[in-house]
């Protein structure tokens, strides 16, 4: 086996000094790195893993893996309206692999490269294939979104098309491996909305991504604000090729309870929709009004998930 020291240090290191002002005192190397952040913002901070089998399927190109691993938690920084700038990443192998190890490299710096995101720190351990990534991103002072925020009267709208993640692993699991599969893609390389997360913070009242399907965000806002929804199902807007594939009923499902989208739910005032919609459309991105926020409790407007529909889009492995 490649010894620890040598994985990091060739595939994981960043692959060229950056020049730029990263706030990188002191990156991958010593027994931790050192971060100067920017004077007056706070810091963002999450992480996510994703575990082979359960989060992505064990057969899958190892730089979507790594593409992923770093999208899921990106998404996260997206949800708060935060500038993504450091990461930290520690990767589970069972195997030493140094192919499959350089092509996760691959994806994840590409990504990293994308988002200007910078890696300043990785370990590599014996175990079930698992990646784990902590995102740090900054935002302006009472600027971050938080699920709370939402008032009664808010719009609520989506980036994007839904449906895409679940719609995606169905795909794949009759057998379509192709990254470029619109579907598959989705699925697979989800791109975090980091871009209209910006602009949103100084727009929407707030912002969770869909990570767990529309419904189950919604909710986790909806307990937030203490507020209920009035959803409008036709208007969602379905991922291309998911009524194809599903049919127009699985499609819906996909769109309302199958997760894994990574695009952003939001809330916002009336009048703020349409300078929010041409923000985001100058860089090519959607956002689509598909109700709004109400007094008192719970979700209007939609059948909601047959017990099957549920099983079918969330219980199954990969
Ligand atoms: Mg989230």
């Amino acid at each position: 086996m490649h010894g620890e020291f040598e994985l990091i240090n060739r595939w994981l290191a960043p692959a060229h000094a950056s020049t730029m002002d990263t706030g990188v005192v002191l990156g991958v190397g010593d027994d931790a790195c050192l971060l100067s952040p920017t004077a007056g913002q706070q810091l963002v901070v999450s992480v996510d893993t994703s575990v082979e089998g359960h989060h992505f399927p064990a057969k899958a190109p190892a730089s979507a893996v790594g593409h992923r691993a770093l999208a899921v938690s990106l998404s996260d920084l997206a949800a708060m309206g935060a500038r993504p700038r450091w990461c930290l990443m520690s990767l589970a192998l069972p195997v030493s692999d140094a192919a499959w190890v350089a092509e996760f490299a691959k994806g994840f710096h590409a990504l990293c490269d994308a988002a200007k995101v910078n890696l300043v720190g990785g370990d590599v351990t014996a175990g079930e294939c698992a990646v784990s990534v902590t995102v740090m991103g900054e935002v302006e002072p009472a600027r971050a979104l938080r699920r709370s925020g939402a008032r009664a009267g808010d719009i609520l709208a989506v980036t994007g098309a839904l449906g895409g993640g679940a719609g995606g692993l169905a795909a794949w699991q009759a057998g379509e491996h192709d990254l470029q599969h619109p579907l598959v893609s989705r699925y697979l390389l989800p791109q975090p909305r980091l871009e209209a997360g910006r602009v949103l913070a100084e727009l929407a009242s707030s912002a969770i991504d869909i990570s767990d399907g529309l419904l189950a965000d919604l909710g986790h806002v909806l307990e937030a604000s203490k507020l209920g929804a009035k959803l409008d199902a036709q208007a969602i807007p379905l991922a291309e090729g998911l009524v194809d594939l599903l049919g127009e009923e699985g499609a819906m499902q996909a769109a309302l309870s199958g997760g894994d989208d990574y695009e952003l739910l939001v809330t916002l005032a009336p009048e703020r929709l349409a300078a929010a919609q041409a923000e985001l459309a100058s860089f090519g991105l959607a956002l689509t009004e598909i109700g709004r926020l109400v007094e008192g409790s719970g979700i209007d407007g939609v059948k909601m998930p047959t017990k099957a529909g549920w099983q079918h889009f969330s219980g199954g492995e990969p």
